[in-house]
């Protein structure tokens, strides 16, 4: 929860990072003669260059989308199969844990005939709840496997104590993903609902549980997500921090809600002493601990249960993940065909021991003088930032003061972590998957939860070295590219610096500017949740801001359905001032070197292009629906015409004339 915005939203949280599908596209170097010349730059800049990539690359039936990012993830996860297989070997016990764990994993037989025996301890805890009480410490024990069951509990940085970590209480999650899934009337939503609640009964069929009481427990469990859905803030109300931090101490959080019995459900978490606990939203614990105590006996088991179920599905018996499969892959997403098990079993091993594949990771696949030149790259960036904020007609001196501080301060993270994290006590066996899961997902509980009451590590990574990420975190203020993502489409040694800047160029500026969107800059230079800004300054924002969410709202994505502007301001906020940044820092690189054509085009141009080409993709239609409730990232098509119809500098590079659509008629402009 430390991370806030990250360029690659989708890869770790809708779809497996691992496992990418079946198409090799070859080189996946930047290449500005394959764009689409039945289109006009100036009309559909997407179009023009991405209209040959949409066709020349489906999406692979195991997926349901497909992207730059998604094939440099594919590459990357050849490479972590060679690790896990041992064909590129690392050393010492972690590295044996790797292989361990992973030759589990692909033993399926082995799997199926254990069954859920692993789980055989917590069912029974499950079975054996009698109160109130007794289901409140079960609930605490499902958590720990990594389940946001009814609640969520984590470690976070305080928002108003930067310097320290404290508990925090937020909403449960959702097995449909979103709320809107859970409480819409339409035929879609409906349907959907009506096979969530098949697909619960199935789990719980397979789990052991008679037909008859599967399907009353899928009603239930659909009864109370759907009391959850009501009383959850929307996404666009939780992108406000403020509303977020309701920081209360042990004895507060009894008289609020004094039916909980809170001491025994965080001993249970394994989490003494809580002294501090930020509720992130009081109404929601209020309203869902009430019900969770009203509820009947069997709801709550079911619930329980089928959490337990959900969260282990992926290490279950194959019986269990292909029922799975079938509903969030199949009918929620659109995908036709399960990943192959290398790069499912590559996923979970990734999951539980990610830094260790990564030391291997890095150590055969990330050359000494990358780490430079992308740090010299930032810098250039955070220069042509400095410039900006200084330079800003609309900002009064007291606030450009702060955004210059807190833009000086900003940690900056390359490659792979200083420091990698410690594997030891996490017990793995060569012919125990789903135990190795289930180990695996509490010692990470237990990690987490000794971090409330201590300082904040800033040397930890939220992303692994080999994932095909970058990100910023507010409350940390830094930014972060791992050693996956700075390779080619996004950073190429061997392309000149008008590429290197489109790509990799404007990612760095989109993360260095959420730091000032409409989240970031909420926090100032140490990471605290405070109002630095002046009354005029923020109603400029607010105006300015405002622009790009009518702008973006006339977006069509899918079927007549347009974008949520207001969902994804962040992004498209930092979207159009990366963009402009890495244009600027671009023309200071150049600005002592005659301009030369290159295949053709000016630097310019082919600055827009590598820019467009990194964000073509094809994606299903169920997929599209999805990320239009739940993704704060515009689809390429708008993260690109959306950013270059602002700039007048794209329009003179490509000779566009106003009337046309490249050409906003009032662009929009914050950074
Ligand atoms: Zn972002």
């Amino acid at each position: 929860m430390v991370r806030t915005c990250s360029l690659l939203l989708l890869v770790w949280w809708a779809t497996p990072l691992l496992g990418q599908g079946t198409t090799s596209s070859g080189s996946l170097r930047f290449d500005p003669n394959e764009v689409d010349k039945s289109a006009e730059p100036c009309a559909d800049f997407y179009q023009y260059a991405c209209g040959t990539w949409m066709k020349t690359h489906p999406i692979p039936p195991d997926r349901s989308a497909w992207d730059p990012y998604y094939e440099l993830a594919e590459k990357d996860a050849d490479i972590v199969r060679g690790i896990l297989e041992g064909r590129e070997q690392g050393q010492g016990e972690d590295y044996r844990k790797v292989t361990s764990y992973y030759a589990a994993c692909m033993d399926e037989a082995t799997a199926d005939k254990k069954g859920l025996e692993a789980l055989d301890g917590d069912l029974l805890q499950i079975a054996q709840i009698r109160t109130a009480e007794d289901s409140v410490v079960a609930l605490a024990k499902v958590q720990t496997l990594g389940a946001d069951a009814l609640l969520a509990f984590y470690p976070n940085q305080d928002l108003k104590d930067s310097e320290h970590v404290i508990a925090t209480l937020d909403q449960g999650s959702l097995g449909m993903t979103d709320r809107d899934y859970y409480l819409k009337d339409d035929p879609d939503s409906r349907k959907l609902r009506d096979e969530y609640r098949a697909h619960v009964a199935r789990m719980l069929e397979l789990s052991g549980l008679s037909r008859e009481a599967s399907l009353a427990g899928a009603d239930a469990v659909l009864q109370l997500e759907t009391t959850m859905a009501e009383a959850m803030p929307t996404r666009e109300q939780q992108r406000d921090p403020t509303t977020q931090y309701h920081k209360l101490t042990l004895s507060e959080l009894e008289h609020l809600i004094p039916s909980w019995p809170w001491r025994h459900y965080f001993a249970a978490l394994g989490a003494q002493p809580v002294t501090s606990v930020n509720v992130t939203s009081p109404e929601y614990l209020e309203k869902t601990t009430r019900v969770w105590l009203g509820l009947g006996l069997q709801a709550r088991k079911a619930y329980l249960r089928w959490h337990m179920l959900h969260t282990m599905a992926a290490a279950l018996p194959s019986s269990f993940v292909e029922e799975d499969f079938h509903f969030y892959g199949t009918l929620l997403r659109g995908t036709r065909e399960m990943q192959p098990l290398w790069k499912r079993c590559a996923r979970l091993t990734n999951d539980a021991l990610g830094e260790a594949v990564g030391k291997v990771f890095v150590a055969g696949h990330f050359p000494g003088g990358a780490k430079e030149r992308a740090l010299a790259q930032i810098r250039s960036i955070q220069t042509a930032l400095r410039d900006d904020i200084s330079s800003l007609d609309w900002m009064t001196d007291a606030t450009r003061q702060e955004a210059l501080r807190k833009l000086e301060v900003f940690r900056i993270k390359v490659g792979y972590p200083e420091r990698w994290r410690d594997y030891t006590g996490l017990r793995v066996s060569r012919d125990d998957a789903l135990g190795n899961a289930m180990r695996a997902n509490r010692f990470e509980f237990v990690r987490q939860a000794r971090k409330i009451g201590k300082p904040v590590d800033r040397d930890e990574w939220f992303s692994l070295p080999q994932d095909v990420d970058g990100y910023q975190s507010t409350a940390l203020v830094e930014i972060v590219f791992t050693a996956g993502l700075l390779q080619p489409p996004f950073f190429d040694p061997a392309m000149d610096d008008a590429v290197n800047f489109g790509a990799i160029g404007r990612a760095m500026g989109h993360e260095f500017t959420h730091g000032f969107d409409d989240h970031g800059r909420k926090f100032d230079e140490r990471g605290n949740l405070r109002d630095w800004w002046t009354p005029e300054d923020n109603a400029r924002f607010e105006e300015r801001s405002k622009c790009f969410v009518d702008e973006y709202s006339q977006f069509v994505v899918v079927d007549d359905k347009k974008l949520n502007g207001q969902l994804t301001l962040g992004e498209n906020m930092a979207d159009n001032a990366g963009l402009r940044l890495a244009y600027a820092a671009l023309r200071n690189k150049l600005r002592s070197k005659p301009e030369q054509l290159v295949d053709g085009l000016t630097p310019e141009q082919r600055f827009f292009l590598a820019f467009a080409e990194t964000q073509c993709g094809n994606v299903t239609d169920q997929t599209a629906r999805n990320r239009l409730l739940t993704d704060p990232h515009s689809p390429g098509r708008w993260r690109v015409n959306g950013t270059v119809r602002n700039m007048p500098e794209f329009q003179k590079a490509w000779g566009c004339k106003p009337g046309q659509p490249m050409v906003a008629e009032n662009a929009c402009r914050v950074w």
